[in-house]
């Protein structure tokens, strides 16, 4: 496909109008602002759009679809155990591939073409995402509160036969990470031995860190007052690529550690509010030279996918916590959406319109109302723009969505199914 007098972000966000982007099966071929002489293929007529690299959902809890609007206005403790533990713990398989799918339905349609998930069932999940098209990282979370070895553990055991049989699967779309759920869901022991596990496989580790006070001060409590990233970088968990997501309380010393092992950090800002956990400092971490990038956490804590709005809240939440409208650049927020989604993934060729990346692009409407008169298209596009904006989603080279059709996926069928999983658990429960 040749996307044809088109305006794009360059590698450093700068707009480059009038450009030509050619695509060849699964990467980027062609990038100039002249015609190619060679033949991309269809053409895609660029004017009034804006082509942009996909987004990069950076923490996720991707079957948390079927729990959408489930519990509101909850404190977290009784949102967690009242509300999504006991939906969670009637979960099925087939449920799974629904919630899935309908997350990549909802992705798809707003420009994410990768995700970084951490839940059960990864088989069935991992099965819907390559049946979509599109990415994944997928971490099957470890918990443990006994004294046993992780080896024995339903989790890890599922874990490693994910890692063994569906590993750089679709040409690399999947991705297997090892998973933590949280220093307060497991022991010492625990962590340690995973962090051996993952070290053993060269494998990536996906983990929830400092998202409240009270897990922060509970930390402190069981462990002789350390902070969750002291506590788990001391026990080696962070040797190796690391997504550790929230990241709301840290300290000087937490942000120095994160710096100095390569942590990536997956900042949940539309969670963390609704939730009244607090707000991730992302500039402290910018100026310390971590790699941040964001997550929509679980819809039943967001409740959408929509990641232009991430964006928004992304730099919004910075501005108001600190009372500094300085704070955080349009080019900030587009590129932890983007390029800093894809590094936290490991995914070192994606994340940019450049020759010889992976074409995972997605086309903006830039002509609608909303996005007008242009002063920076930048600030528009964080700022101005709405999920509804994306006429066109490519992952690997393939469009997966174009102007409300889904290419890959029959939507009404996966809307049926995802309601109809979550009618028959509702009539479990009550
Ligand atoms: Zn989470």
């Amino acid at each position: 496909m040749l996307f044809k007098d088109v305006t794009m972000i360059g590698e450093n966000e700068e707009i480059i109008r009038g450009a030509y982007v050619g695509v060849k099966g699964k990467f980027i071929e062609y990038v100039g602002t002249e015609a190619p002489r060679e033949d991309f293929g269809r053409v895609h007529e660029g004017r009034g759009r804006l082509l942009m690299p996909g987004f990069y959902n950076a923490h996720a809890h991707s079957p948390m679809t079927l729990l959408r609007g489930y519990g509101e206005n909850l404190r977290l403790h009784e949102w967690l155990h009242d509300r999504m533990f006991p939906f969670e713990a009637k979960l099925y398989g087939e449920a799974v591939y629904w919630g899935t799918l309908l997350a990549m339905a909802e992705s798809m349609r707003f420009g994410v073409v990768s995700t970084t998930d951490m839940y059960d069932f990864g088989e069935e999940s991992v099965k819907a995402v390559l049946e979509s098209g599109l990415k994944v990282n997928f971490g099957r979370p470890v918990i443990c509160f006994g004294d046993e070895d992780i080896y024995g553990l339903k989790s890890f055991r599922e874990a490693m036969a994910l890692l063994e049989g569906l590993n750089g699967a679709g040409d690399g779309r999947v991705v297997i990470d090892l998973s933590l759920h949280a220093e307060y869901t497991s022991t010492e022991k625990t962590v340690r031995q995973l962090a051996e596990a993952r070290l053993e496989k060269g494998a990536g580790m996906h983990v929830h860190v400092a998202e409240t006070e009270q897990e922060t001060r509970g930390c402190a409590e069981r462990h002789g007052g350390k902070t969750p990233v002291a506590y788990l970088a001391g026990l080696g968990l962070f040797e190796g690529r690391t997504t550790a997501a929230h990241c709301v309380w840290l300290t000087e010393e937490d942000m120095g550690i994160l710096a100095e092992k390569g942590v990536d950090v997956a900042t949940c800002p539309v969670s963390n509010m609704k939730l009244a956990s607090g707000v991730c400092d992302v500039p402290a971490l910018l100026a310390k030279g971590v790699n941040v990038a964001i997550g929509t956490d679980g819809v039943a804590s967001n409740n959408s996918l929509n990641y232009i709005e991430e964006m928004k809240f992304f730099a919004l939440a910075n501005k108001s916590a600190k009372g500094d409208p300085t704070l955080i650049s349009p080019a900030e927020a587009v590129r932890a959406a983007t390029l800093a989604g894809a590094r936290s993934q490991g995914r070192r060729d994606c994340g940019l319109i450049k020759v010889g990346y992976r074409a995972d692009l997605a086309v903006l409407d830039i002509s609608a109302p909303n996005m007008r008169p242009v002063h920076n298209l930048l600030n528009n596009v964080v700022y101005s723009a709405s999920g509804g904006d994306v006429l066109l989603t490519m992952a690997d080279g393939a469009v997966v969505y174009e102007k409300g059709e889904y290419l890959t996926l029959d939507v009404e069928r996966v809307a049926f199914e995802a309601e109809k999983a979550t009618e028959k658990i509702l009539g479990e429960l009550s």
